[in-house]
């Protein structure tokens, strides 16, 4: 093994000594902007990622404040087709364009981020001369729910799911030698305390009921779980089917395991955050029916029981997640970005950014580049966007609307009130996703885990970011060198809120104003105090520290106790991506599902539009 230390070393130092050694921020993003060969490669850099300083400031000024916006200066460029957001919907809209209008149309995606992907990011660390991989947003790909559209674009990338999953062991944090595990942190429960083999949302054989003992918390909780979780009844044997149904839509979880569970706020607290990786929401917010389908306990309350095989997750999954996706796509619209590559190499493989604006493409990818106004004029479209500070004017025939709803109303004022409306109500659910670098698995092996649950800490949950293999890329579960540790889960809004939307803006702040010096106090302190007693030395063993806030995160998925029961074609997301003269609207949210097989059947519908005649 060479020990040498290459330029991506010295870089990832150069992030790290960002985080506390005195280098001032803006020169530590300077010098993790340039790759290995002197070129800009975002997905080394550390510290804030996902929406990264830069990224949101000229939008929130411009748009939701209302910010007089700056004089543009006109650009002679023309297009057929501009799409704002380079996620994987605005990527799959080039696709399907050029597919559907020829490989020639010119096409331009502007994006707000320095990396294109939308939320499907990778983050790099490179150590000793060696990539680790993590997932900076999207994780994988639920392939028993792809339509033909979606299975067909697989297939043109050349993603192989069988492959995918013969290639894979990672399982979120579920396969140490001691299996599942809580930790239970000192400053929340007075006792730092890991308790092994159960976990709070799982299948039976990892129920807590024989670890209670060992939990940190008074001994009325412990005996309320204990009821809880050992009577076998139906509370609900007196309603009907149709009274049942609706009871277990209509009651908040959290009600359920107070009123039938005889839960008091000590023991429901534990379950607070359990769902942040899940749903990016509070338990509280869901209803019996959503939490127990979630994993949550309480089916042995209404008369049921859960099969092991419930948990089976066999999702697809690259080293970086659908990353990989992001960088098939934009590879196939721009193959000198990264020549020859396949689903086989694409993990290992580096991409020439250099190439993503070139004017002699078909398709330009324009970073850093946030649109503040679309306006369809006169049979064509006016959009006016920031970049370095200035704002630009270019004219296209058509433009897909590739970002989320929530931000169009005001990028594009002169669309319906209702449509507005629609959009406006969109708001999507925040998550947060801190990847930490480690020395060695060692400590997790010593302690048999490989992942924990955190009820009470920041992120609810951290996991070994290891397991998966593809194209020369290996991190195996037992390798003895560096390995990412991924914590994962969204933000709670300070208590106290009542209203389901405020929570979603409270958290959204709070993720928003909370410093990389307060993430990286976090994920030392709960290294430090979960791994310290075998051996881990946060100081010693912590490499690189990278931060992924994503405070628009998943896509509002209708909720039994928030959102109402429309008629089919007047739900929000319905209305909101109803073409507009030449804009259409792609996006996870147009199809008010979090997923990326539905980010990819919205672009196609959304470009599919464009066959019929202008509206005007
Ligand atoms: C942490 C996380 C984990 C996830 N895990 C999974 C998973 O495991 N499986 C799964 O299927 N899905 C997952 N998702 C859901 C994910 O949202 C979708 O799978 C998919 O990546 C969404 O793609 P998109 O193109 O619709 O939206 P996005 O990825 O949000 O892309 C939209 C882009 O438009 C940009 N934009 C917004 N406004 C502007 C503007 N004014 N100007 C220019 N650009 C703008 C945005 O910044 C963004 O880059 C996850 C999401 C998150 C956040």
């Amino acid at each position: 093994m060479t020990t040498k230390i290459t330029r991506r070393d010295l870089l990832q130092d150069a992030g790290l000594i960002s985080l506390g050694l005195g280098i001032t921020p803006s020169a530590a993003a300077a010098a993790t902007t340039l790759g290995a060969d002197h070129k800009p490669y975002p997905p080394t850099r550390t510290g804030l990622r996902g929406s990264h300083p830069g990224s949101f400031e000229g939008a929130h000024a411009y748009t939701r404040d209302g910010l007089p916006h700056p004089k543009p200066q006109p650009l002679d460029e023309s297009f057929d087709l501009v799409i704002v957001g380079a996620g994987i919907s605005g990527l799959a809209a080039a696709y399907y364009y050029q597919k559907r209008f020829g490989p020639d149309r010119k096409i331009l995606i502007l994006d707000n981020h320095d990396d294109f992907g939308g939320h499907a990011k990778r983050n790099e660390f490179h150590q000793g001369g060696r990539l680790q991989l993590a997932i900076g947003g999207t994780h994988n790909l639920e392939y028993w729910q792809f339509s033909e559209t979606v299975s067909a674009l697989m297939q043109t990338l050349g993603v192989n799911i069988p492959k995918l999953r013969q290639q894979t062991d990672f399982n979120y944090g579920r396969n140490g030698a001691k299996g599942q595990a809580i930790w239970f942190d000192a400053e929340t429960y007075g006792v730092n305390q890991l308790v092994t083999g159960c976990s709070l949302k799982g299948p039976p054989s990892t129920s807590p009921l024989p670890y209670l003992d060992q939990f940190p918390i008074s001994t009325t909780a412990k005996t309320q779980l204990r009821a809880f979780y050992q009577r076998q009844t139906d509370v609900l044997a007196d309603l009907s089917s149709a009274e049942r149904g609706d009871y277990l839509h209509t009651t908040g979880y959290f009600d359920f395991l107070e009123s039938k569970g005889g839960l008091g706020t000590e023991a429901r607290q534990l379950f607070k955050t359990a769902c942040h990786g899940s749903w990016g929401l509070e338990t509280e917010c869901l209803s019996v029916a959503e939490a127990l389908d979630d994993g949550l306990p309480g089916l042995n309350l209404i008369g049921e029981a859960a099969a092991e095989s419930d948990w089976d997750y066999p999702v697809g999954i690259f080293p970086d997640g659908n990353a990989s996706i992001a960088r098939l796509l934009v590879q196939r619209l721009i193959p000198s970005i990264a020549p020859g590559v396949t689903a086989d190499t694409i993990a290992t493989t580096d991409f020439d950014y250099s190439q993503l604006d070139r004017p002699q493409n078909a398709v330009q990818i324009r970073l850093q580049s946030t649109v503040i106004n679309v306006e369809h004029q006169e049979g064509a479209v006016r959009l006016t966007y920031l970049f370095g500070g200035k704002a630009f004017a270019l004219t296209a025939k058509r433009c897909v609307m590739a970002c989320y709803h929530s931000v169009i109303p005001y990028i594009c004022p002169t669309l319906p009130a209702a449509q507005k409306a629609a959009q406006r109500y969109q708001v999507k659910y925040p998550l947060l996703l801190t990847n930490v670098l480690i020395r060695s698995r060692a400590p997790f092996t010593q302690l048999g885990i490989d992942g924990a649950a955190c009820p009470g800490r920041l992120h609810s949950a951290l996991f070994l970011m290891n397991g998966v293999e593809t194209g020369g890329y290996a991190q195996a579960s037992d390798d003895p060198g560096p390995v990412p540790v991924t914590f994962w889960g969204s933000l709670s809004p300070p208590d106290g809120i009542e209203n389901f939307w405020d929570k979603l803006r409270a958290s959204r702040t709070r993720m928003l104003n909370l410093t990389l010096e307060d993430y990286e106090r976090e994920v030392r302190s709960v290294l430090q105090d979960l791994l310290g007693p075998a051996g881990f030395s946060a100081k010693r063993d912590i490499l690189a520290i990278t931060v992924n806030r994503w405070p628009h995160g998943y896509s509002h998925e209708y909720l039994d106790l928030w959102d109402e029961d429309w008629p089919r074609g007047e739900a929000p997301h319905e209305i909101a991506r109803q073409r507009f003269g030449n804009i259409t609207f792609a996006n996870a949210d147009a199809g008010a599902s979090a997923y990326t097989h539905t980010a990819i059947e919205e672009a196609a519908r959304a470009v599919a539009e464009f066959d019929a005649p202008s509206l005007d």
